[in-house]
């Protein structure tokens, strides 16, 4: 089969022919991968900057973000069946087995021996056919074909959702963030501030507005513009730090409860930092290159931290039941707000045209897909989709 094949020694990204997976062990799925999403680490990986080939091999097959169709299924396999639509998870576990792989909490894994498919030692998405333990796989309802590749790079706002409730039931209940997005009463402790309008903060934009919170998405580039316009539609407001300061974003938007950073760049979201309101909780998804870089003020930021009662969080991959709440809101998005959402993909192409996919960015790209191939068993629309947590429920 065809994949797409980093080389880190020789320096070469190339469509490689690949032995096709089959299947081994009794609880596997066998999976036609229909489409991948291309992301900055994807295109990281492409510049040589870090991506594991897995032992043994002298190439990398990358990609994590992805969307397939089950064709085969080994005989113990019970929750997934031929023509589902599915969405497996990126990391695997640790040989040591730790406290947190032990429970299907790889995203926490404490040894750091963890694999990632398409990133760490063990080949990804980006190719034609792929076999997956079933316990790795999310069934998405077949009305999500269209924006299901969307549902990886949710999970990164579904797992900084997930830890915002715990750190928030700190708070009077009033205060905090309902996770069912029922509560539409403003007792305030609501507001929540965007860094960055890529596809993880305009996501983001989408849950946070699910959550009736009220949303802004800071980002460099000045109004109006399709981003600007995308996020006015959802609900959300647009700022541009070419016009304004975090400061006097603060001030016009009062005080902020929960920031998320989506740019892997250090000095605006520390300057950010230093704006988030009382008890507020800020979030860092990013992850910015090693290179020396001037931080704002300590002190400041440190006493505000302590007589602030802030958190600071880091968040990084996500766990299988983040997956599984992003297809339930991935659905809700779809319902309240179907051209937005859609027009979060803005390109797809065949595979085979990578290069100026993976190697270079398109003018007003949010999210590029490349299409592996199409679905070959038509589904049954089903009704419901419950939702379903192998360790129990989080
Ligand atoms: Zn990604
Ligand atoms: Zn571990």
């Amino acid at each position: 089969m065809k994949a797409i094949g980093v080389f880190p020694k020789t320096k070469e990204v190339r469509v490689v022919e690949h032995p096709e997976p089959v299947l081994q062990s009794p609880a596997q799925a066998k999976i036609k991968m229909l489409e991948v999403g291309v992301c900055g680490t994807d295109r990281e990986i492409c510049q040589f900057q870090y991506g594991t080939p897995p032992v043994g091999w002298d190439y990398l097959i990358i990609g994590h973000e992805s969307l397939g169709q089950v064709v085969e299924v080994s005989p113990g396999v019970t929750r997934v069946k031929v023509g589902d639509l599915v969405v497996p998870t990126v990391r695997r576990g640790c040989p040591e087995n730790c406290i947190s792989c032990e429970q299907m909490q790889q995203d926490m894994c404490f040894t750091g021996h963890f694999t990632e498919r398409g990133i760490k030692q063990a080949h990804g998405y980006m190719c034609e056919f792929v076999v997956e333990e079933e316990k790795f796989l999310n069934v998405l309802p077949p009305e999500l074909r269209e924006v299901g590749v969307l549902l990886e790079p949710l999970t990164i706002t579904e797992k900084a959702l997930m830890q915002t409730f715990l750190i928030q039931s700190r708070l009077h209940w009033e205060c905090r963030i309902d996770p069912t997005g029922k509560t539409t009463s403003q007792k305030t402790c609501r507001t929540a501030l965007i860094i960055g309008a890529g596809p993880v903060g305009l996501l983001a934009a989408f849950a946070f507005c699910n959550l009736h919170m009220k949303t802004f998405v800071v980002a460099r580039q000045k109004a109006p513009n399709e981003k600007a316009a995308l996020l006015a539609a959802i609900g959300t407001s647009y700022l541009s730090t070419e016009e304004l300061t975090p400061a006097q974003i603060a001030e016009r938007v009062g005080p902020i409860d929960l920031m998320l950073e989506a740019t892997g760049a250090a000095q605006v979201s520390f300057e950010f930092l230093g704006v988030l309101g009382t008890n507020g909780i800020f979030i860092f998804t990013g992850v910015p290159a090693l290179k020396k870089d001037a931080i704002p003020d300590g002190n400041a930021l440190m006493r505000n931290i302590v007589l602030k009662n802030q958190v600071v969080l880091g968040t990084v991959n996500a766990p299988y039941e983040a997956f599984q709440l992003g297809i339930r809101d991935l659905r809700e998005f779809l319902q309240k707000w179907p051209v937005p959402l859609r027009s979060l993909i803005t390109a797809r192409r065949p595979f085979t045209t990578f290069r100026g996919s993976l190697l270079g960015r398109q003018p007003n790209e949010i999210k590029t897909v490349l299409e592996f191939g199409t679905a070959v068993v038509t589904q049954e629309p089903q009704e419901t989709v419950s939702l379903s947590f192998p360790g129990g429920s989080p």
